[in-house]
């Protein structure tokens, strides 16, 4: 099997990885052939031994953009697989016709091969379609309304959802419930053919209606639904519900483990009958894929259900799916989030038994620890305020500037020098000039020295101001004799150091200062609407000025700034001519409670 990334040294246990391993041992799914496709029973006996020992898949429903959820799913599916030397199908669950997009199932694509995961194997590319089998799912469904296991249900919805009792009460036999094999095959085939109009009638599965568990009391497979598919168009009339379509696709893809989420655990004995009645009669491959379920991850201060995601879409809370505020993984990859930092937060995170609240404090650190070894450092000027220097004409020569440089980063020396000029006049951050210090503040005041990073020490000797009072410029002498790097320099010592900007050689840059989109831990915890959690300082745009090393950036590169934190260029607005940044986090953890 091929794949792309290597096995990560250290792996946390979980339950799933244990579980796996003793059934591969024991060669619980040993036996299997596999047909080269998806495929029913004969299809996979005409096939050889399956090279894949374990088949997991990935089956998101194309009707939103993915997000950080989706991406601890992605990374225990495809890590298992390739832990296990098996294979991660990428299948598109898309037998709900009235959701789903083509925008939505290229986003997905292109976000797992982002994430760096991949669903080729042996020259076999294993992306598959759910309607592809709504051939296979119908046959299905005709063999169980054959077998007197299912039937058509006329019963309006209404009655439907009362006779279906709740969890103290027994549900109550339909009164169409013993209708003739020969009765309900007419009636289902009428019901593919059109007959009949949208919600009248529904096959369901003949089980138990007195069962403790509700998802077996005939839980529907069918309904009627004229809607155009993205796939199979006008086709179909009639689509298999979730709870029908989801084993099936399962057992046709010869998956082993079908790992999903806790609120699916009481399906899971519907899931089991179902593909026994089909392995049984010879429709599907043995042994039967088994649903495993897992505890969903929740993360502090980010919402991860689609449908409220789409609202802040559709309401322009924020300006797209890739927003770099989203916790989408277009919007975190924008926002300047490594796939090696999302899969070491996915792998960190395990795999448990009950739904688990992740302090966000967690994906920002991995995130750091990732940045920190990779992003090449330069310096930025946020808050941009001239600092002049009055004797430099004097003591250099009128406009000279003095060549500076700095490792583009400190533990890469094979990374090289990045160049820059100190002038007679130079940006820095207006916080760091107060005319009157606070205690303990020791940058720029009148008589105070610092170092320009990289450069010369100055001392402070006061400020000019507009008619307004608004500080336009600090003023400052050089200290001759100190450049870093040089003889000597370390003879005048000061308590502190500043990064800054040549006037000369800056860069005006536009930086997207982005902080997190809500304020609450949980935005919308009990129900509360999320939009009264929002954080109204989430985004802050400003014109700073980068150093000159930053002239010709690509889209896409990721920097630390000295002092301010991380920051990426952005991939839609940025342009070497008109730079444009992203602020990814900062240089400590800011989300400590
Ligand atoms: P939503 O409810 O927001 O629409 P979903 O779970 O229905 O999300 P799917 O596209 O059906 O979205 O999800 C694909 C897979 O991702 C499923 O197996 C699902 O269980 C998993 N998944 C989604 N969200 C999370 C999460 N927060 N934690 C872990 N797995 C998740
Ligand atoms: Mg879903």
């Amino acid at each position: 099997m091929s794949h792309p990334l290597p096995p990560d040294a250290a792996k946390p246990a979980n339950f799933l990885r244990t579980l796996i391993e003793r059934e591969v041992t024991e060669g619980v799914y040993a036996q299997r052939q596999w047909g080269g496709s998806p495929g029913d029973a004969a299809h996979h006996a005409a096939g050889g031994a399956d090279p894949a020992p374990v088949r997991l898949r990935f089956p998101p429903e194309p009707n939103g953009y993915l997000h950080i959820g989706h991406a601890k799913s992605i990374c225990l599916n495809f890590g298992l697989a390739r832990d296990f030397g098996g294979v991660c199908h990428l299948r598109f669950d898309d037998t709900n016709p009235e959701k789903e997009e083509q925008e939505y199932v290229d986003a997905i694509v292109e976000m797992v091969h982002w994430l760096g995961w991949s669903w080729q194997a042996n020259g076999t590319d294993h992306l598959y379609y759910a309607s592809n089998y709504f051939d296979f799912m119908y046959r299905a469904a005709e063999y169980l309304v054959g077998r007197g296991l299912a039937y058509v249900d006329e019963q309006s919805a209404e009655a439907m959802r009362a006779n279906r009792g709740d969890f103290t009460t027994p549900g109550t036999n339909s009164p169409w419930r013993d209708r003739s094999v020969e009765e309900n095959l007419a009636r289902f085939r009428e019901m593919r053919d059109g007959a009949h109009a949208d919600g009248s009638m529904v096959l369901r599965a003949k089980i138990d209606m007195a069962s403790p568990n509700i998802n077996l009391r005939d839980p529907a497979l069918y309904r009627i639904k004229r809607a155009h598919h993205h796939n199979t168009g006008d086709r179909w009339c009639i689509y298999p519900m979730y709870a029908y379509a989801h084993p099936i696709e399962d057992a046709l893809e010869n998956i082993t483990h079908s790992i999903c989420t806790l609120e699916f655990e009481d399906q899971r004995p519907w899931y089991d009958w179902l593909l026994a009645r089909l392995v049984e009669g010879g429709l599907l491959n043995a042994p039967a894929p088994k649903q495993h379920e897992f505890g969903r991850l929740n993360l502090t201060y980010v919402i991860t259900s689609k449908r409220k995601l789409k609202a802040l879409v559709d309401e322009q809370i924020v300006e797209g799916w890739d927003d770099p505020r989203m916790p989408t993984l277009a919007g975190m990859r924008r926002r300047g989030y490594t796939p090696e930092a999302v899969r070491k937060f996915a792998e960190d995170t395990g795999a448990s038994k009950t739904n688990i609240w992740v302090d966000y404090a967690v994906l920002d650190g991995a995130l750091r620890a990732d940045l920190e070894g990779k992003a090449a450092r330069a310096m930025a000027v946020i808050d941009p305020l001239p600092l002049k220097l009055t004797n430099w004409d004097a003591l250099y020569g009128a406009g000279h500037i003095e060549p500076c440089s700095a490792p583009a980063h400190p533990q890469h020396p094979e990374l090289g020098q990045r160049s820059f000029g100190l002038g007679p006049a130079v940006w820095i951050e207006r916080d760091d000039f107060a005319e009157v210090p606070a205690k303990g503040f020791f940058r720029l005041f009148p008589g105070n020295k610092v170092r320009l990073k990289y450069g010369m020490v100055v001392e402070c000797t006061g400020c000019e101001k507009d008619a307004d009072g608004r500080i336009t410029a600090v003023l400052a002498t050089v200290v001759p004799d100190t450049k870093s790097g040089t003889p000597g320099a370390d003879a005048v010592k000061v308590k502190g150091t500043i990064t800054w900007v040549g006037v000369h050689d800056g860069i005006a840059a536009t930086l997207n200062l982005y902080d997190r989109l809500f304020s609450e831990p949980q935005p919308d915890a009990g129900g509360r609407d999320f939009r009264e959690a929002l954080n109204p300082a989430s985004k802050s745009v400003v014109q700073g000025v980068v150093e000159p090393s930053l002239a010709a950036v690509p889209a896409d590169q990721r920097f630390q700034f000295e002092r301010h934190g991380y920051f990426v260029t952005d991939r839609k607005d940025h342009a070497p001519g008109a730079p444009v940044f992203n602020r990814i986090t900062g240089l400590k953890d800011g989300w400590a409670k």
